[in-house]
């Protein structure tokens, strides 16, 4: 089966591991600390802080900010669930906004200032399958209205710029991110009072962590904020290390195959849209489509399945989701759900070659050519 997404895990991710079993120090140690400087050096940011996720990123960069009850935070509702339960973590209240266009399914600019209150106090962007939301449109939306800009950066690692919109952007390891630490997440914060509070806070408020402690004359530690844990291991740390240096050259496979992508299906699918213009800076996180109006996905996803081709589907719109229905019952974001209804994500991983493309490609248009528009005869 061609899987839409894949980690690339291999020899050196191994010994990387073994090393840290042998050294007899698992967490928190100077792995932890080396992944953060050089996943820094990366996006050209001065410091990281490493967690446990995505989602516990989010969590501590809201925290830190002090966002709290009262307080409402525009979110996209196409991206993953995450990203509005963080703010419903800290008492505050998920706004879902629109997306601009099935052409550019970012979040809405116009929308978002619709929905600005007085008691708005942040925007979370999303890299929408790694497509880099306009920074500059964003930085100015959020000094006209006071707001903290954040990133939720899960789809785009990698890429210098991002990091750089707001107060910080928060980053995921997991298995089917563009690198991988199998569970795991970043920080990047750009003050530094800001970035120390969520290193505090992401070991339960302690003003000192165990390996401080082993080199310092005093063993004893205060607790100074309210603080989770949220921490990275060493283990993760490791494999973030083999990973990272990788990841721009598994960005520019993505890339590439995503060029081809576009070239093959413009040709053989010419009623298939494909989302932004090439170029647009992006990772390459997803290769989303957008299906003619009549067309049954279903039928597209079952057919390209008996080929042994993983199809799946970026997002179920966040707002129709049972938990999110009964909080928000009279939400309706409709280009959002006219995108999600028709958006159908074909393989993308650095493991594929330009043949697999070419075979998605193939099994594409037979199974548009044998499409029944919904509603026809079963
Ligand atoms: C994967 C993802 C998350 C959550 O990441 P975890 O590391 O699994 O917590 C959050 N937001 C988006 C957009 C994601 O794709």
């Amino acid at each position: 089966m061609l899987l839409v997404s894949e980690p690339v895990l291999g020899e050196e991710e191994r010994v990387a591991l073994a090393a840290v079993i042998e050294s007899g120090w698992v967490t928190m140690g100077d792995r932890v600390r080396d992944f953060e400087q050089a996943f820094a050096r990366l996006h050209g940011a001065e410091d990281a802080v490493a967690v446990g996720s995505c989602t516990a990123a989010l969590h501590l960069i809201l925290h830190a900010l002090g966002i709290g009850p009262g307080d409402e935070v525009l979110v996209p509702s196409l991206t993953f669930v995450a990203t509005a339960n963080s703010v419903l973590y800290v008492g505050a209240k998920p706004v879902f906004v629109d997306i601009g266009s099935a052409e550019v399914p970012l979040m809405s600019l116009d929308e978002a200032e619709a929905k600005c209150t007085s008691r708005t106090k942040a925007i979370i962007l999303v890299h929408f399958a790694g497509y880099l939301a306009h920074r500059e449109a964003w930085q100015s939306f959020a000094r006209r209205k006071g707001l903290l800009l954040i990133e939720d950066a899960a789809h785009a690692p990698g890429l210098p710029e991002v990091g750089s919109y707001g107060e910080a952007a928060a980053f995921s390891f997991y298995g089917n991110k563009n690198m991988t630490t199998a569970e795991g997440g970043a920080i990047i914060a750009r003050s530094r009072a800001l970035r120390e509070t969520i290193r505090q806070a992401r070991a339960h408020g302690m003003t000192s962590g165990a390996r401080q402690r082993l080199s310092s004359r005093r063993p004893d530690y205060d607790v100074t904020v309210l603080g989770f844990n949220y921490r990275m291991d060493e283990l993760r740390a490791a494999l973030g290390l083999v990973q990272l240096k990788k990841l721009p050259e598994w960005n520019d496979i993505r890339r590439r195959l995503s060029v081809r992508y576009r070239e093959l299906v413009t040709e053989h699918c010419p009623s298939v849209m494909i989302p932004f213009e090439d170029p647009w800076p992006s990772t390459h996180h997803l290769m989303p489509v957008v299906l003619p109006p009549a067309t049954s996905r279903q039928r597209v996803i079952d057919r390209l399945r008996k080929h042994g081709i993983q199809t799946t589907v970026h997002y179920p719109p966040v707002h129709r989701l049972t938990f999110y229905r009964d909080l928000y019952p009279e939400m309706l974001l409709p280009r959002t759900e006219d995108f999600s209804r028709r958006e159908l994500t074909l393989p993308l991983h650095p493991r594929m070659t330009t043949a697999d493309v070419e075979r998605v490609v193939i099994g594409l248009t037979t199974a548009l050519a044998t499409n029944f528009p919904v509603g026809a005869v079963a």
